[in-house]
């Protein structure tokens, strides 16, 4: 494990007064947060509280306003290189797929690690078949995401994400544009990827999800972390106004 000098270990991810605006709206002003590896971090909070933006700007799909992020130690200036390996060390999972349409499963999941990690046809094939066993679609290689239900493709973005080894993987509503019989397979996947160990910040409004899987809870409202403890805190405990607010609103 990667240490500083005092013997800490560096986390996986540090945010110091990260702030981002679009034109006179302040979207996110002044986040402080520091994730170490094997976290399981929930992100909630209202509609348009900036959890999305948070996530483009860990990994640097959004460029911030001010503030620093650094992945692993590195602080992310946007020199080239350094972006490239970031964007290795962190995988992403969307809302809405983002699957290559004209590609099979398998091919999806092949396209990075041939791509960008270089590897050979058989290695990739062979983790790529490998990965959508792990999420249950070994029967489903050779399909295209067209054919394939919501909460299939899902689990292909999942495997898509997996195949470059990522250190990080965030998930921005990975569960919410499908139909309700789905969800739990998609979750069920990332409960088993938690307990594998996996460093994830997920973005979500399964509040029973966060309740059983996330260590930790992070609750955003206007741009700024209004708490941020364990789910036993955050869910029986809130010490926030807003927060119980936020949570009674979803009974
Ligand atoms: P959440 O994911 O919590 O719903 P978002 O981060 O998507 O919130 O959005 C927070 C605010 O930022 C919203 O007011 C949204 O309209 C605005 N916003 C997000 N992305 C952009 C963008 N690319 N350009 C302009 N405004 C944006
Ligand atoms: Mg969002």
């Amino acid at each position: 494990m990667t240490t500083t000098h005092t013997g800490a270990p560096v986390p996986i991810v540090r945010l110091e007064d990260l702030h981002k605006r679009f034109g006179d709206n302040e979207v996110l002003r002044g986040i402080d947060l520091e994730i170490q590896r094997g976290e399981v971090v929930a992100i909630i909070g209202p509609s348009g509280s900036g959890k999305s933006t948070l996530l483009r700007c860990l990994n640097r799909l959004e460029e911030p306003s001010r503030g620093s992020v650094a992945i692993n130690g590195t602080e992310l200036t946007g020199n080239r290189r350094e972006l490239a390996r970031m964007r290795r060390q962190v995988g992403m999972v969307f809302q809405h797929f983002n699957l290559f349409p004209h590609m099979t499963a398998l091919g999806n999941v092949m396209e990075g690690p041939r791509t960008v990690l270089g590897l050979r046809r058989e290695e990739a094939e062979r983790r790529a078949r490998e990965l959508l066993a792990r999420v249950g679609l070994e029967d489903k290689a050779d399909e295209r995401p067209g054919t394939l239900s919501g909460g299939q493709r899902q689990r292909v973005g999942i495997a898509r994400a997996l195949a470059m080894n990522p250190d990080l993987v965030l998930f921005d509503e990975v569960t919410s544009a499908l139909d309700p019989e789905r969800v739990a397979e998609v979750l069920r996947v990332m409960k088993s990827l938690a307990d594998d160990g996996m460093t994830m910040v997920i973005v979500t409004h399964e509040m029973n999800f966060a309740r059983r899987v996330a260590s930790r809870v992070v609750f955003l409202d206007e741009g700024r972390v209004v708490e941020d403890g364990t789910p036993e805190q955050i869910f029986a405990g809130a010490r926030e106004p807003r927060t119980r607010r936020f949570l009674n609103q979803l009974e």
